[in-house]
């Protein structure tokens, strides 16, 4: 018989991360944040593109590179038609793409809150006393996963880590220190809580969420 709890988790970052740049009209080092619009040029067959960002304090500009002197044929169709349109789904992915954001800034703020949303898949019928957890993780964030476990389960890092030790907390796919690595789509965590005093809170936490406060 089965005595584990299945449980999904969506993770969505809540805050696009910022690049840090020279403000011409501050002048100054300045976190800029991206303003939710796009713009597209055409020269002949050669497209430009990019995501437009707003100095938080003076609201300059600066244009994020997207392409530049693409040729109309190869820039894929989604990513066209979402620049055509102006689609917000496509900007607030591309605003959270902090590894392509990489390639035009080097000085990145991140941050890491999340909102998790869950959904149990599979319950055991009696005595549950094993939690696995499956993520999804659309966009890139750096939150990690000691912090994420701590915060959504109630349960303190050093404990985590204890239970780490044991095995019986186990991620996969298995990597070193990965409980302090940033979480990842797919990334599974296999918690046995047979020993744990307050495992019914912590099961409770896992599919319900921490009580607010
Ligand atoms: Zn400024």
């Amino acid at each position: 018989m089965s005595y584990t709890l299945t449980v999904h988790w969506t993770i969505e970052p809540q805050t696009a991360p910022r690049p840090w740049r020279a403000c011409s009209r501050c002048r100054g080092q300045r976190p800029f944040v991206c303003s939710g619009k796009t713009r597209l040029n055409a020269n002949g067959r050669r497209l430009d593109a990019w995501l437009i960002y707003r100095c938080a304090d003076c609201a300059d500009t600066w244009n994020r590179p997207i392409f530049e002197r693409k040729n109309v044929r190869e820039v894929d169709p989604d990513t066209l038609h979402a620049l055509q349109n102006n689609d917000l789904a496509w900007i607030r992915r591309t605003a959270f793409d902090v590894e392509d954001l990489r390639r035009s800034t080097d000085r990145i703020e991140e941050f890491p809150e999340c909102r998790v949303r869950r959904r149990v898949r599979a319950r055991p019928f009696e005595g549950c006393n094993r939690l696995e957890i499956v993520l999804a993780v659309a966009m890139a964030t750096s939150m990690r996963a000691d912090r994420l476990l701590a915060a959504e389960l109630g349960v303190s890092r050093s404990r985590l880590a204890r239970l780490a030790a044991m095995d019986r907390l186990i991620l996969q796919p298995e990597t070193r220190k990965n409980l302090q690595r940033s979480i990842r789509d797919g990334t599974r965590i296999m918690l046995d809580l047979s020993a744990e005093a307050d495992r019914a809170e912590i099961i409770e936490r896992a599919q319900e969420g921490a009580p607010s406060g």
